[in-house]
């Protein structure tokens, strides 16, 4: 166990959202060094979109998420935020984006 800053030399770096309480996987998103800044300031998730740039998850829908835990992999080039989701994390209105079997 340790600690670190999320390495973003290489670019946006793929965020894994988690429910804190089920170990639920909701959905995956991007992040740069301004949206995980905004993340760790104000506890709410924070993303980047290549089309749509910083964007807060729930800011147009309501369904904010209060981040409990950040975490890195090994490597400090994937990111785990564990949740409190307000609503649905996906946009459809499904409670997981990863509701398609392949
Ligand atoms: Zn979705």
């Amino acid at each position: 166990m340790g600690e670190g800053e999320p390495d973003f030399s290489s670019g946006l770096l793929p965020a894994v959202v988690q429910d804190a309480d089920t170990g639920q996987v909701l959905m995956l998103a991007w992040m740069d060094g301004e949206s995980w800044r905004k993340t760790v300031e104000t506890g709410q998730a924070w993303f980047h979109s290549r089309t749509r740039g910083l964007w807060e998850k729930g800011a147009t829908s309501g369904n904010r998420m209060d981040v409990v835990e950040r975490r890195l992999d090994c490597d400090l080039d994937a990111i785990l935020l564990r949740v409190h989701p307000h609503g649905p994390a996906c946009h459809t209105g499904a409670i997981s984006c990863f509701f398609n079997e392949a």
